[in-house]
């Protein structure tokens, strides 16, 4: 078999830091090419779109789009026009609607289309959805926070509309929420800390259910200082279980099960290899939903004003 001829579009943090080492690390992938208006890699084709890469470049098979939301959808509906298989980072889109389209591009192109979600490969999670399978789940609770301003310097659009603000990093733990447990989730309550000076929250609170009533807390905060808080906790009949450190630890009460290093993007890759030899796509809207809703159901709070610049 021929390596897949993959593209990265719009070279920013997430591309450097986790992209080109994980193609890098992927049997049957190989990074041919970057389109990016700014950034380029050394030795690797630049150009500085994706219409001229389309128009001008190397062969490719397929592109990673790892530009922020708000643009991305056009650029996966050129790539699909162009009958080439995409990758989306995550989150898939700034809307809900505009995806249901694209799934129909590929269809019609006769590619896949895969919306990844990085944290679903975190090393505790598949372990921690099996052991759950097993357990009641009496109430769980999502404590999700972050300093923006290490986490995410400079980079505006995440507080400009469809940016996300700390549903950026929130839907993460909502990915993996949705992907360990197997009942739908709805959101019931949402309370939403806009800046006085952004378009998007910069803290939120949730409470998720299910047709049963299982209480689900979820606490996001972009203003935490010193060490993130990446955790969800599970109280279930056998006592607590813990996924920590984004997905990487889990804990069985006090007993540590898994403590792995992070190999979240080898996977997605290796999964994206995978859809393209069976001809399938792979899109699952789950965590964008409970998101919309917050938006849709959030009560709005005013608070000071954020500047990148402590
Ligand atoms: P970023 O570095 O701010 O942006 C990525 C690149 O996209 C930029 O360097 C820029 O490259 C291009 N870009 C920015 N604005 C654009 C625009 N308006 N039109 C076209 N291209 C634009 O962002 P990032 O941190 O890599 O995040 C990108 C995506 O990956 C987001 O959806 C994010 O949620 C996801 N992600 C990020 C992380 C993380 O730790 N940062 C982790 C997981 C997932 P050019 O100026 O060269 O075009």
């Amino acid at each position: 078999m021929t390596d897949l001829r993959i593209a990265i579009v719009g070279f920013g943090k997430i591309a450097r830091d986790q992209h080109v080492p994980a193609i890098a690390a992927t049997p049957g992938a190989k990074l041919v090419a970057v389109a990016s208006r700014n950034a380029s890699l050394p030795d690797v084709p630049h150009f500085r779109s994706l219409e001229e890469l389309l128009r001008d470049g190397p062969e490719i098979d397929a592109v990673a789009l790892c530009m922020p939301p708000q643009v991305r959808r056009v650029q996966a509906a050129t790539a699909l026009a162009a009958r080439k298989h995409v990758m989306l980072e995550k989150p898939p889109g700034a809307s809900v609607s505009e995806i249901a389209p694209l799934v129909a591009a590929a269809k019609q192109a006769g590619v896949s289309l895969f919306a990844t979600w990085h944290s679903r490969y975190a090393p505790a999670v598949e372990p921690a959805r099996q052991l759950l399978a097993g357990r009641k789940i009496n109430q769980v609770t999502i404590t999700w926070k972050e300093d923006v301003r290490v986490w995410h310097p400079g980079q505006d659009w995440i507080f400009e509309a469809g940016g996300f603000g700390v549903f950026d990093p929130g839907i993460n733990a909502l990915s993996i929420l949705t992907r360990v447990l197997p009942q739908p989730l709805f959101v019931t309550r949402a309370d939403l800390d806009f800046p006085s000076n952004r378009a998007a929250p910069i803290a939120a609170e949730l409470d998720i259910s299910d047709m049963d009533g299982l209480p689900i807390h979820a606490v996001f905060d972009f203003r935490q200082t010193g060490p993130q808080s990446w955790d969800i906790r599970f109280d279930t009949d056998g006592g607590p279980v813990t996924l920590s450190s984004g997905g990487a630890r889990l804990f069985d009460g006090d007993t540590v099960l898994v403590d792995a290093k992070d190999a979240e993007y080898q996977g997605l890759y290796r999964r994206f290899v995978e859809l393209i030899a069976d001809g399938r796509s792979d899109v699952d809207l789950a965590p964008q939903l409970l998101v919309a809703d917050a938006f849709m159901l959030g009560r709005r709070r005013v608070v000071d004003a954020f500047e990148d610049k402590a």
